[in-house]
């Protein structure tokens, strides 16, 4: 069925095509994102059932596709209190899978079904693996998953668990982004950097969070940036909610890398417009360690564009986090923690009335032990 109301567009040189599923990459070597009017009925929308499709018609897919689910419910946004300031924290550790990636794995993998697509690889940390293998589960479609021969145990037990394929690859996420490549040339590349329907996925994290708020965007979102599949959805999103008129003003967009491998916060300081090579360090963090990633400039300009700036934290910012998170009752993943340690930073500099919302990414079970 052709998915005739979305084209591609490469974030690098403008060019623009029809969604191919073979097609994982333009011309010029840049990454796509999707050309997509997304629409807000809102008097519709707050009647439908509490989960991501009630922004039905803000989802690239044909309106007569029979969506496929494990139940992607909204996640709650709770208070909690940072340095005497509230900060809304969105628990997204609470999907199906465990992580938010199941918002853009829904979404990725329901495309694909409507292209009757049977078989998929994909490269991953861990959770992007996860929620791609649970998805194509709930599909009838294969998966192969690439990750790092280090990835926890946890996570590659979770990922033979929905019956999908695990591929060890020995060296570091860059080496096992490489090691996909010769079987994306004929195998669909179900990515979750490279495909733009991931992120037309995660951008529903910018809907429900002013949902939540009354239909009112933030002053502030902090989130976490490894390939930045979160930050450049919620950036879509936002603008979404903009351009529909839903929401009077963007948000500023602040990221967090941990220090130990920080190429984004680096170029980005450095007012470079483009990555360069960075000597990663081992972190607990390890969800958002990429040292070449592939987004790189589209996350260095989304985040000029909302005003926002990069913070970078260190291993005892993160560990400290992570047990204070876990000592208020949120079982979370070091990965997560790191998000966390950014608003403490940020708390020092925050204004008063600030309205600032940030995210739990990953949940604990995923990690245990550390
Ligand atoms: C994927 C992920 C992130 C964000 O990583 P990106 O590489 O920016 O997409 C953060 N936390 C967890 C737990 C994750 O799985
Ligand atoms: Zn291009």
């Amino acid at each position: 069925m052709p998915d005739s109301d979305t084209t591609l567009i490469c974030t690098r040189c403008g060019a623009t095509r029809p969604p191919d599923p073979l097609c994982w990459q333009c011309a010029c070597g840049g990454p796509f994102d999707l050309i997509f009017e997304a629409r807000f009925p809102l008097d519709q929308i707050v009647r439908r059932p509490p989960t991501m499709w009630r922004y039905r018609e803000a989802i690239p897919l044909p309106a007569n596709t029979r969506i496929v689910s494990l139940g992607e419910v909204m996640t709650p946004l709770l208070p909690l209190d940072f340095a005497g300031h509230t900060v809304w924290i969105k628990q997204d550790h609470l999907f199906p899978t465990g992580s938010y990636k199941d918002r853009g794995a829904a979404v990725l993998v329901n495309h694909l079904a409507t292209l009757d697509i049977k078989q998929v690889v994909e490269d991953s940390s861990g959770n992007a693996g996860s929620a791609i293998a649970a998805y194509c589960a709930r599909a009838g479609i294969a998966a192969e998953i690439y990750v790092p021969a280090d990835t926890p145990a946890a996570k590659t037990a979770q990922i033979k668990a929905y019956g999908a394929q695990l591929r060890r690859i020995p060296g570091n996420r860059q080496d096992t982004a490489h090691a996909v490549l010769t079987a994306a040339q004929t195998t669909c590349y179900a990515s979750h950097v490279w495909n733009p329907f991931f992120f037309h996925g995660t951008k529903t994290w910018a809907y429900e969070v002013c949902e939540q708020l009354g239909w009112r965007a933030p002053d502030t979102v902090i989130l976490p940036v490894g390939n930045g599949t979160l930050l450049l959805g919620a950036a879509i999103g936002f603008r979404d909610l903009l351009r529909a008129g839903v929401i009077a003003h963007l948000p500023r967009i602040i990221g967090v890398q941990a220090q130990a491998c920080a190429p984004i916060y680096k170029a980005f300081n450095e007012n470079l417009d483009k990555i360069v090579h960075f000597e990663g360090q081992h972190t607990v963090a390890e969800g958002i360690a990429i040292a070449e990633p592939a987004r790189g400039p589209q996350i260095i300009r989304t985040v000029r564009e909302n005003r926002g700036f990069l913070i970078a934290v260190d291993e005892a910012e993160i560990l400290a986090s992570l047990r204070s998170m876990w000592q208020q009752g949120f079982y979370i993943e070091p990965t997560s923690a790191a998000t966390i340690a950014g608003v403490l930073r940020y708390m020092q500099d925050a204004g008063n009335d600030e309205l600032i919302v940030s995210t739990l990414t990953g949940h604990g079970l995923k990690a245990a032990g550390h």
